[in-house]
């Protein structure tokens, strides 16, 4: 039908859908050789303690510089790193490099200086996974008790009873461990009872309208009340103001991350960083 509108219409349609296949095709191959080819690097986004601005901790954010596609981003190549099989060696080096990296700065100064580390549920799921980040943690020399693991609820709920066990694990070694981006998942308060946490992050959407939307208001003092009867911390993502990191304090949020506090860094610019004295 399409040829009665011409020809170069064909072409265009043709070329289009050609190019959408080929640039999934080329990313996958450009992503099996990233690794290999030294593409990735971490960016580190400080957590601070909203009572008195102390970075407490680091979020480690993967960054991919393909040298032809430029930087691209996490949220579009980690599920392609799921789908085809390389989350598992991917995670494996963050967590090796956050590891040692943050090692690196105890013993420059930060010595109380924690670091978490995002885990795909694929991750999680992998029997080789809880070794790798004993090994992990032994080859840098970090402490356990340094380390945090953020998984989204519904990577955890994937095989809830396995999920439950390995984090039972981890926690037993000294490791805590987080539920990212809390609040946009399915937050059955029965499985939350039965989960192994140490803290809730609440996803930043609710964090962003906190000022203006009641509802959102109501959401982020519940969780936050919720986090008390269920004595785990409680970590505001996405703060962009400093009015709403005025109102998380009010409302108690124990911690709190984002554009605010800070971007995410380079190591380098972390340290610059986290010379300055910092208040908010
Ligand atoms: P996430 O773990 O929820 O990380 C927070 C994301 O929000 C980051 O995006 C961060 O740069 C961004 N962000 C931080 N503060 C603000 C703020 O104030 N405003 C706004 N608008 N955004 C803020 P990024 O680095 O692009 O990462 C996106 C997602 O990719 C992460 O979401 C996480 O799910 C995933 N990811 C990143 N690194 C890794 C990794 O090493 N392993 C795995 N499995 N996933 C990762
Ligand atoms: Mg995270
Ligand atoms: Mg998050
Ligand atoms: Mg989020």
């Amino acid at each position: 039908k399409s040829k009665q509108l011409g020809g170069n219409r064909i072409t265009f349609y043709e070329t289009e859908m050609k190019q959408k296949i080929l640039s999934r095709f080329e990313l996958e191959n450009y992503l099996r050789k990233a690794l290999k080819r030294s593409e990735f690097f971490l960016c580190y986004q400080p957590v601070i303690d909203l009572e008195n601005g102390t970075i407490i901790a680091n979020e480690a954010l993967i960054r991919w510089n393909q040298p032809r596609l430029g930087l691209v981003s996490p949220a579009e190549f980690i599920p392609l790193a799921e789908e085809i099989g390389l989350i598992d060696e991917i995670g494996r080096w963050v967590l090796n490099e956050a590891c040692q990296q943050t090692k690196k700065w105890q013993q420059i100064g930060m010595h109380h200086l924690g670091i978490a580390v995002n885990v795909s549920g694929k991750q999680l799921q992998n029997p080789a996974f809880f070794q790798e980040v004993r090994l992990a943690l032994k080859h840098s020399g970090l402490d356990s008790n340094y380390l945090t693991l953020e998984l989204t609820e519904s990577a955890m709920i994937q095989k809830l009873h396995s999920s439950i066990k390995v984090m039972r694990a981890l926690q037993k070694m000294g490791i805590k461990i987080s539920i990212d981006d809390f609040g946009t998942g399915y937050s059955s308060l029965s499985y939350l009872r039965s989960l192994p946490i140490n803290s809730l992050k609440i996803d930043r959407s609710f964090v962003n309208n906190i000022q203006e939307t009641p509802i959102d208001m109501a959401i982020v003092k519940a969780i936050i009340t919720m986090g008390e009867g269920l004595e785990v911390d409680i970590v505001a993502e996405g703060v962009e103001t400093r009015e709403q990191a005025d109102i998380l304090r009010e409302l108690q949020c124990d911690y709190a991350q984002g554009y605010f506090i800070q971007k995410p860094l380079a190591s380098h610019e972390f340290e610059a960083f986290a010379n300055r004295e910092i208040r908010i």
